[in-house]
């Protein structure tokens, strides 16, 4: 296998890599590279959690032309967050690199002091659409010498709605520039995409098993609404998890958990598109330096985001499909870390549950915490037939496939943990 020098990163990046820990490449990084330093366009595509972002960030920092002042790669990503963190990682690989300038370009900062940076020399521009659009205009960026395009988390953009910008921002560029294509799926509008902008790409996908679907350990709770915030409590009582990301299915309900974690004496903040872009950014750094435990979050946060330490994922409101699944999930389990994905189901999400079974061609053994997730066996059966009632259920309520976490002696396990349901060693004792 190559190593980063054999592959062509120079000796000072590989230094830095090498002293954060990254000696071997992994497979998207060692088929992207080289055809990047070739000046080839390339479209990759590579599950979460595989290292796309040196792949692109190497081989653009070895074809930056530091004589010039002007903007050559221009990397879109489609979340705030993800415009951080991906400048940071630039900023750490050249540390030991001289003159080599990153700016990261999004909304709800302050435009005065984006606009201020972007009077010296810049040569990386990492950015949101809409608010480098809002640049565009101003006329405060200039993307004419952009020789180097990323769009990074394209399927992700095409679900934010930025196709239409990225379009207007594509035209900005050199028409002679490189473009990059990354992405966890291909969606139709992403190839035509592709095919419009992009001349003989190389395409290059790795089947990577699964960070995620391998080195999680995943875990479904069968509860009932009004027993979620209960059954959650006790849940992450038994964990202890060092860092955890809580997802919800809405602002509103992400928030009202929050507010009940607090309440519950737990360090936790929230995450998610209501909130000022301070707001969001300190939560990151909280979490990032471990400081809260819980991030309660929306979606946004699952894609990209790269917070070492996340032992824990729980699924508060159960992700509408396959792949929001594996993103999600994918926040633990990171760079080989263990993780545990705990994914609550109430009666009316079996369905998504189904769904998400087919999509990663795995069936979850669902468990139930008896007079914690649901009330005892035979009150919560009867209320669930009464639910039911009137339900076209062809396909019925299996109740097959199921382990109950009552012991053999019969006795009411209220504070019994599910059973393999174990946190990861890496406990906090708080
Ligand atoms: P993706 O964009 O594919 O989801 P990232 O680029 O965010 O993945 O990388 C995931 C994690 O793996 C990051 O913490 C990153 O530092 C780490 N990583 C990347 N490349 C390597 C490597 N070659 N060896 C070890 N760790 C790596
Ligand atoms: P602006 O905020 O100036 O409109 P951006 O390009 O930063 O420009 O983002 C465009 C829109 O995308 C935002 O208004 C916001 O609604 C959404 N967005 C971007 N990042 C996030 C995020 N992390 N969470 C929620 N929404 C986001
Ligand atoms: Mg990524």
């Amino acid at each position: 296998m190559p190593d980063f020098l054999q592959l062509g990163i120079r000796k000072e990046i590989n230094h830095t890599l090498q002293s954060l820990g990254i000696v071997t490449p992994t497979s998207i990084q060692e088929r992207t590279i080289p055809s990047v330093l070739e000046g080839k366009d390339v479209i990759a595509k590579a599950q979460t959690g595989t290292g796309k972002t040196l792949a692109f960030v190497l081989p653009i920092l070895e074809k930056i032309d530091v004589q010039k002042s002007d903007v050559q790669a221009l990397i879109l990503i489609p979340t705030r967050e993800l415009a951080q963190q991906i400048s940071k990682e630039i900023k750490r690989m050249v540390e030991n690199v001289e003159g080599i300038h990153t700016l990261a370009v999004y909304g709800g900062q302050d435009v005065a002091h984006q606009l201020k940076k972007l009077k010296g020399a810049t040569h990386i521009v990492v950015a949101t659409p809409g608010r480098l659009l809002d640049h565009i205009r101003r006329e405060s960026i200039n993307l004419s010498t952009v020789q180097m395009l990323v769009l990074d988390e394209a399927d992700q953009m095409l679900h934010m709605g930025f196709l239409p910008e990225v379009d207007d921002i594509i035209h900005e560029t050199l028409s002679s520039r490189q473009t990059m294509l990354f992405s966890a799926t291909m969606p139709n509008e992403i190839r035509s995409l592709a095919k419009k902008y992009m001349v003989e790409p190389e395409f290059i996908e790795v089947k990577a098993k699964t960070v995620t679907v391998d080195e999680v350990k995943q875990v479904v709770i069968e509860t009932t609404d009004r027993r979620k915030q209960a059954t959650l409590l006790h849940l992450i009582e038994e964990h202890r998890p060092f860092l955890a990301i809580i997802f919800c299915r809405t602002k509103i309900r992400a928030k009202k958990l929050h507010d009940a974690l607090i309440a519950s004496g737990y360090e936790s903040d929230e995450l998610h598109g209501d909130l000022t872009q301070s707001k969001r950014e300190k939560a990151m750094k909280r979490f990032r330096e471990a400081k809260t435990q819980f991030l309660v979050a929306t979606d946004v946060a699952a894609r990209g985001l790269d917070v070492e330490g996340v032992t824990h994922v729980y699924n508060y409101d159960i992700p509408l499909d396959a792949e929001s699944y594996v993103h999600r999930i994918g926040r633990t389990g990171r760079a080989g870390g263990d993780g545990v994905a705990i994914t609550l189901v109430a009666p009316k999400d079996m369905e998504f549950l189904r769904m998400i079974e087919k999509g990663i061609h795995q069936k979850f053994d669902i468990q139930v915490i008896e007079g914690v997730s649901i009330p005892d066996r035979e009150d919560y059966n009867r209320v669930s037939r009464e639910q039911l009632k009137g339900a076209s259920t062809s396909e019925g309520r299996r109740r097959d496939g199921r382990s109950s976490a009552k012991p053999s002696s019969g006795k009411k396990p209220t504070n019994r943990r599910p059973k393999g349901n174990s946190g990861t060693g890496r406990n906090r004792s708080r």
